[in-house]
């Protein structure tokens, strides 16, 4: 295959991807597919610049700004909506609307748009000829700022839309950060002893208006679009007379718009649907803030027009805020696996957006100390963004007379280790690298799922094999056999304060050991993200395993080529280093591969510094009949330019041929989210290497 057609076929594939993930919520490949997909294009169009078109997906990232954003005039103005707070707000607005439109009683209700409000940053964007120019913020409404390097950056956002190859327009939208992504970052913020965002707008806002495209495109931004703004077009005519209509035109041309809109006859269906949406809004993947009514007719909102400061024909009802207050009991301290020390809440029960909260976040010490929050205060909390609890502060008018300032402790809560705060970090931690607290988060993080994934090795077996002194530190993990662990006993207290001793069983004890075992052979990005290097996250874990190939070249690296890796800055290459050079740690990964853990990448599986051949690298499994060559026959081919056929399916797999009759192999492939090629789609791949 000449790689202008293997970069062909990864473009499809990179965008029939991003589609299923960001479109249709339903990814047919992990993210380190995906990755390793978006790898692949990028080394082939290093290979041959020339080949590089701008509609690449590569091309979302772009290089480093320079300074500052240039300023960009709207094509319309970008107005902001006037507010609706209760059902009373929306009836008035209707009557507005009517009375403005000249309908009395007698005549028909008012049709409207009710579309979720997305609680994320405003963004036009302009396409000229089916092509994305240009993307600015909303700014002052005329004016905003040019984050185009950025927005493109956005995986969810086409930067191609065929369909408006006719056309100049502006398309306007909300850029946010999903839940999961937001919890994400603030996770590694805590972990880097970095402030907090507050909430996943502030996240996006923060993300969307840095100068480091790279950055963007690792925070993981998607975007809805609400609105389509004619520019030019060349032949006129058909364009949508209603909202509703043109939203659809928008997603038919592949633009992420949010599904859960509803056109209403009348405010009595947009009522219901604000109630509606009032719980329900907590299992979206996405905040929303409120819902926004629109006039369904363009011509009607053109009769309706603008105040000097928002639509007519618009307004934003917003949700009543999550807010509580409660008594703050105390105010305690956890160590995390980093040794960072951070307080919490311990709050008496309250019921917040439908879940009981007793423990919220107070972010630092001097957070604390800032915002005067005490020990026995009446204090407001809320959930940020509905996703963290956290202390607004104190009721100061209920404040107890005994209410003493909090201080933070000077040592370790479990270690008594004398904590210490690094010169601009908010973060005290404990550095006492056998501080049992550390030991057990350390444990629990290398057998997580995301890292080791030994099933049954959670929280509550941790604990106990700690306590009883089975193990110390992650190689101990795997010196465990059967006897002890099924011998391990825990105690519960009944209600009656009678005692429960619960063994834990040959049972699961063989199948704890088993997955132990089995983590042996997991892959090496695993054992170097398992191993809780500071600011190393999944991502980095899998970028060091495919440049060093082994722990021992990793621990042999130099700061300098650390840094030399793709994606790898001078922090995480620092830490890396220092890792290694701790005393101590050399020693656990020597026992980790003295107990048969792998510690290197297979041969196979590194990327081929050869090319015996166009497919190298790639690995194929063959299941049910071929009508035009047998089985054998297309193995040889395949393995004649370079790619490895094996037997059985797994993650690794690059793609599954399935002929007719097609058997399990094919079910287990749609279950991985492998690919699977047809008879034509080989002979296609044969005939194009
Ligand atoms: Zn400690």
């Amino acid at each position: 295959m000449q790689p202008a057609d293997r970069i062909q076929f990864l473009r499809q594939e990179i965008r029939r991807h991003e589609d299923r993930y960001y479109q249709q919520a339903d990814p047919e490949i992990s993210d380190g597919e995906f990755d390793a997909l978006m790898a692949e294009l990028r080394a082939l169009e290093a290979a041959s610049p020339g080949l590089v078109t701008a509609d690449s997906p590569t091309q979302r990232v772009g290089g480093r700004l320079a300074d500052g954003f240039p300023s960009v005039q709207h094509a319309e103005p970008m107005l902001s909506l006037d507010n609706a707070y209760s059902e009373t707000d929306l009836r008035a607005f209707d009557e507005r609307v009517r009375k403005g439109l000249g309908l009395g009683e007698g005549d028909p209700p008012v049709r409207y748009v009710a579309e979720l409000k997305v609680d994320g940053l405003s963004i036009a964007l302009r396409y000229e000829r089916g092509s994305l120019v240009r993307a600015a913020t909303r700014g002052d409404g005329d004016t905003g700022e040019d984050v185009t390097a950025n927005v493109r950056t956005i995986r969810a956002l086409p930067l191609v839309v065929p369909g408006a190859r006719e056309c100049v327009m502006e398309v306007r939208g909300e850029v946010y950060l999903p839940r999961a992504a937001f919890e994400r970052i603030n996770r590694q913020r805590v972990e880097a002893g970095e402030s907090l965002f507050a909430n996943p707008r502030n996240a996006a806002a923060g993300t969307l208006r840095t100068l480091d495209p790279a950055l963007v495109a690792r925070r993981g931004l998607s975007a809805w679009v609400y609105q389509l703004v004619v520019v030019a077009t060349d032949g006129g005519g058909d364009l949508p007379e209603s909202h509703e209509a043109q939203l659809a035109r928008l997603e038919q041309w592949g633009l992420p718009v949010e599904p859960h809109r509803r056109p209403c006859a009348g405010i009595d269906e947009v009522v219901r649907f604000c109630a509606d949406w009032q719980e329900a809004r907590r299992d979206l993947d996405f905040e929303t803030d409120g819902v926004v009514v629109k006039v369904d007719e363009l011509a009607a909102r053109a009769r309706l027009g603008a105040t000097s400061k928002f639509p007519r024909w618009a307004t934003a009802f917003k949700f009543p805020a999550e807010q509580r207050t409660t008594r703050l009991l105390a105010i305690e301290t956890e160590v995390g696996r980093t040794g960072a020390v951070t307080p919490f809440a311990v709050l008496e029960p309250v019921v917040i957006a439908g879940s009981t909260v007793s423990r919220a976040t107070l972010h630092n010490a001097d957070d604390i100390a800032r915002k005067d929050i005490r020990p026995e205060d009446w204090v407001l909390v809320e959930k940020a963004g509905d996703v963290i609890p956290r202390v607004v502060g104190p009721v100061l008018s209920r404040r107890p007379m005994s209410a003493e300032p909090w201080v933070m402790p000077e040592a370790c809560p479990r270690c008594q280790s004398v904590l210490v705060k690094e010169e601009g970090e908010a973060v005290w931690r404990c550095e006492n690298a056998s501080c049992p607290a550390r030991i057990r988060r350390g444990l629990e993080h290398f057998a997580s799922r995301g890292a080791m994934n030994i099933e049954g090795l959670g929280e509550a077996l941790v604990d106990q094999l700690v306590t009883c002194g089975l193990v110390r530190d992650i190689a101990d993990i795997y010196a465990l056999t059967l006897p002890p662990l099924a011998a391990l006993e825990s105690q519960t207290q009944k209600a009656d304060g009678t005692a429960i001793v619960r063994r834990f069983g040959e049972k699961s004890a063989v199948k704890v050991v088993e997955q132990i075992q089995r983590s042996r052979e997991n892959e090496v990005w695993r054992l170097i993200f398992g191993l809780g290097i500071r600011h190393i996250g999944e991502r980095a874990a899998q970028v060091l395993a495919a440049a060093f190939h082994s722990l021992e070249a990793l621990a042999a690296a130099t700061p300098e080529a650390l840094e030399a890796t793709p994606d790898i800055g001078p922090v995480l290459a620092a830490s890396v280093h220092e890792w290694f050079t701790a005393p101590g740690n050399r020693a656990l990964v020597a026992r980790l591969g003295a107990a048969g853990v792998r510690m290197e990448v297979p041969e196979a599986e590194r990327q081929a510094t050869t090319a015996p051949g166009p497919l190298s690298g790639r690995t194929y499994v063959l299941t049910g009949t071929l009508d035009t060559m047998t089985r054998d026959d297309a193995e040889a081919a395949l393995a004649r330019l370079g790619a490895k056929v094996t037997g059985s399916v797994s993650r690794k797999t690059t793609a599954v041929v399935a002929g007719r009759e097609a058997g399990s192999k094919l079910d287990k492939a749609q279950a991985l989210g492998v690919p699977v090629l047809d008879e034509a789609a080989l002979r296609a791949l044969l005939a194009g290497a």
